[in-house]
């Protein structure tokens, strides 16, 4: 039996994996469950799920929890810290990394240093410090399931060879709503046309991160990282069907995919069950889903992102921190009307060519430069 914690499980990852739970009851139990603001929707998880302790972003948060709960016996933690308390608790031995941005990183950490097993959706902390995760789970002996959907379809495709044989690995891109849109519409793209996503239904930060292709940046550092792969052997093609999620060339030619509808309930899943596969009754990959299937080079014209990361990535060290926070926080502003569509690049740009990059040497260097990032960033701005 897994024990769970999910850890940012209202929101559309975390949904998804509660909706996989529940299709393996005898499984896996929910010991604890995280978020930041949504009381409503955790105390109807928290009804249906029954864990022992919830942690939620702060004590407001906790009352309307409460107030939305009424007679409830488990315990209620609020902050930062208390996150991290479930993350690293034992009575968990599985945690699902959910949150978004750079504030999954302190309490996914946690949980790889003590030995557990973590599927990791969060793909932010990956890129801000890799090497630290990856140090953390091999000292511990913690595995890394990846969730985010291409990561999860590398793994799996792996296993068909040696890491010897493996000679590249292609990401597919759905190429996000602006694929076809020109440069000069691109100025006056609005949020509503960026939150548009033709294929997949995700929270709005990675939504944004689609549209900019900024997301398929931030997966190539995270493969980087998770599959000790040197960026020369790291592609992405754009496949507007989103059917196959990665595919994976060995020395000899030969090419293995993995493919399946853009459901993220199927790597969860796969992470969950790892090393098995069992039949959840997720709807079938279908004839009629394979009729079109086509692949293009991205367009690094109107997309910079993807030479972005390829240039975070050689550098190394603090680089892809500060990309990945300079990232964060135009798309807040964004988010906000503040700056328009096209500015998300000028300021990641700006903030990457500005950067003084240090070698990454420990937690609070890495924090130092994503704190350097986004002040940068508002100081643009404002
Ligand atoms: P979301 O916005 O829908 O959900 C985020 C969750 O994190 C919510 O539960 C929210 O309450 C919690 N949260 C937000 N800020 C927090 C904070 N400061 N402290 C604690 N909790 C906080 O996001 P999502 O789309 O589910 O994405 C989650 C992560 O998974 C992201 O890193 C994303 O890149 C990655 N991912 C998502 C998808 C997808 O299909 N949604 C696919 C691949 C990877
Ligand atoms: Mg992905």
């Amino acid at each position: 039996m897994k024990a769970l914690c999910i850890l940012g499980s209202t929101g559309s990852i975390g949904v998804s994996t509660l909706d996989v739970v529940r299709r393996f009851p005898e499984r896996f139990k929910v010991r604890s469950l995280t978020g930041n603001r949504n009381a409503a929707k955790l105390a109807e998880q928290v009804r249906e799920f029954k864990p022992a302790r919830v942690a939620v972003a702060d004590e407001a948060a906790a009352a309307e929890f409460k107030a939305a709960l009424g007679g409830w016996k488990g315990e209620i933690l609020a902050g930062p810290k208390a996150v991290v308390e479930l993350a690293e608790e034992p009575e968990s031995n599985y945690v699902v990394s959910a949150i978004v941005g750079a504030a999954g990183l302190l309490p996914t950490l946690a949980a790889l240093q003590k030995g557990k097993q973590v599927g990791i959706a969060n793909k932010e902390p990956l890129v801000m410090c890799g090497p630290l995760m990856r140090k953390a789970a091999d000292e511990s002996g913690a595995t890394i399931l990846p969730i985010d959907s291409e990561h999860c379809a590398v793994f799996q495709s792996a296993r068909a060879g040696e890491p010897k044989e493996l000679k590249k690995i292609v990401l597919t891109a759905s190429g996000g709503p602006f694929r076809t849109t020109p440069a000069e519409k691109l100025r006056t793209a609005t949020k509503a046309d960026a939150l548009k996503h033709p294929t997949w239904n995700m929270g709005a930060k990675i939504t944004i991160d689609s549209a900019t292709l900024m997301n398929k940046a931030l997966e190539i550092i995270e493969a980087h990282f998770l599959f000790d792969l040197p960026y020369e052997q790291i592609e992405v093609w754009v496949h507007p069907q989103s059917i196959v999620h990665a595919l994976v060339e060995f020395s000899d030619g030969s090419v293995v995919g993995q493919l399946g509808l853009p459901d993220m309930r199927l790597p969860i899943q796969y992470a969950l069950t790892w090393p098995e596969r069992l039949d959840g009754g997720l709807p079938p990959l279908t004839i009629e889903r394979m009729r079109e299937l086509t692949f293009e080079e991205p367009d690094h014209e109107r997309f910079p992102s993807l030479n972005f990361a390829y240039e975070a990535g050689r550098k190394g060290g603090t680089a892809p921190a500060v990309l990945n926070a300079a990232n964060e926080e135009a798309v807040r502003l964004f988010l906000e009307d503040r700056i328009p569509f096209v500015r998300i690049f000028e300021l990641v740009g700006e903030a990457l060519r500005a950067h003084d990059v240090q070698p990454l040497d420990g937690l609070e260097t890495v924090l130092a430069a994503d704190r350097w990032a986004r002040e940068r960033v508002r100081r643009q701005v404002e």
